[in-house]
């Protein structure tokens, strides 16, 4: 095997794609022989539908929160500061 055909063969090596190193956050499907995360597919495998051991992980905070009352909490938030400025330009200028 010439240099040439070595580094080629190693660029090659480092293209394809590796099986996934098992992970927390990963589950493996026998079946279908893949990777997948249960916190994006609600536990399941979205190829065949099979359960993943630790079923469905809890979703983030931010995805449990309501969060249109954050928009409510800003909204309220920037009233009081409208409210401040204009009392403070009613009295001071
Ligand atoms: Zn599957």
């Amino acid at each position: 095997m010439t240099s040439v055909a070595r580094a080629v063969s190693r660029a090659a090596d480092r293209l394809r794609p590796r099986p996934h190193e098992p992970r927390d956050d990963y589950a493996f499907c026998p079946d279908d022989r893949f990777w997948f995360r249960p916190a994006y597919t609600e536990g399941k495998c979205p190829l065949c539908g099979m359960v993943a051991p630790g079923g469905s992980p809890p979703s983030p905070l931010l995805r449990r929160m309501d969060r249109s009352w954050f928009g409510l909490g800003l909204l309220a938030l920037e009233s009081l500061g409208m409210m401040a400025v204009v009392l403070f330009m009613y009295f001071r200028a």
